[in-house]
């Protein structure tokens, strides 16, 4: 057993007794029928070392972590000009909130809250229809997990479809402003189906293993990004990646994550590894509370940390 692997299965130990804390998303219904008691963590190093504990092969709704690959996807079709569509400041705001677009002339602050997801995904939805930009996200996913069994859960499509009010308001409101070149009826289908995506701590380790690994995937040799934008991707993860709790996660984990109200987050150590943890139980910013105890943990354990060790 190598040390990180110890490592691991104590923080998991460790935190055992506290699974269930913190409010499981009921805002989406499919959500709230996810047994708040799952925990699982995924340590995927450079060299390609696995290291799980706890339910880190069971998948689960990645909801916002998915922001993180069609903000890949969609640099890589339109490059820089994607920043005339979507700011790169923190937002300082809830994930949903919409008072800043209005004052923002509909110009979301950040790709990863939800207006500037949307913006993002009507540019990979140029030239498709829903259905093949929803294929296309799904087959890059799969290949940076290199994983073929990877999909999109349309119980919780269907439940976001039907309830996402407010992602609705956050799209139309941008149409209105001239912010998106399609209706938002089509853009959101393809967000739900993108948040919808399900996948297990291991295999959402492997498919951010490339930010680890200046843009490059270790396990498959493929060069997904160039080296700057891996690191301008991890910038972003870090500053913007847990809404108005990124300043706290900074400070507390020092590392680029990006989390998801399934309760998932993917966290980056640069150089040396891509972290997935789950615990459906969220705090008050819509983050997953244990999983960000984990990391914090974690980074403790390992001393990585973007700040020095
Ligand atoms: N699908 C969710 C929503 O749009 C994603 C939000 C999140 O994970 N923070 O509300």
């Amino acid at each position: 057993m190598t040390d990180l692997q110890a490592i691991v299965e104590d923080i998991h130990a460790a935190l055992l007794p506290r699974r269930g804390e913190g409010r499981v998303a009921d805002y989406i219904p499919q959500l709230a029928h996810v047994d708040a008691r799952r925990f699982g963590i995924a340590v995927v190093t450079v060299d390609g070392a696995v290291h799980l504990a706890g339910d880190a092969e069971e998948p689960f709704s990645i909801q916002s972590i998915s922001k993180v690959f069609t903000l890949t996807l969609a640099l890589g079709k339109h490059g820089e000009a994607l920043w005339k569509r979507v700011g790169r400041e923190p937002s300082g705001l809830a994930f949903d909130s919409i008072v800043q677009l209005e004052r923002e002339e509909g110009l979301p602050r950040n790709p990863f809250i939800n207006a500037g997801a949307i913006a993002v995904t009507d540019l990979v939805l140029a030239g498709h229809t829903p259905k093949e930009a929803i294929g296309e996200i799904v087959r890059f996913v799969r290949y940076l997990a290199d994983e073929d069994d990877i999909i999109v859960d349309q119980a919780v499509a269907r439940s976001e479809q039907a309830t996402g009010f407010r992602n609705f308001a956050l799209a139309n409101f941008m149409r209105a402003f001239g912010r998106l070149d399609h209706p938002a009826e089509l853009v959101l289908g393809v967000y739900f189906h993108q948040c919808a995506l399900a996948m297990s701590c291991r295999q959402l380790a492997r498919a951010g293993l490339f930010l680890a690994a200046n843009g490059r995937n270790p396990l498959t040799g493929h060069r997904v990004v160039s080296h700057l934008r891996a690191r301008r991707i991890n910038a972003l993860m870090l500053t913007c990646g847990h809404y108005d709790g990124s300043g706290d996660f900074a400070y507390r984990v020092g590392l680029p994550a990006k989390s998801g109200v399934g309760g998932g987050i993917l966290a980056v150590a640069p150089g040396k590894a891509s972290i997935a943890v789950w615990s459906p139980g969220l705090n008050e910013n819509g983050n997953s509370l244990l999983g960000s105890l984990a990391l914090e943990m974690l980074a403790a354990r390992t001393g990585w940390s973007v700040f020095g060790a």
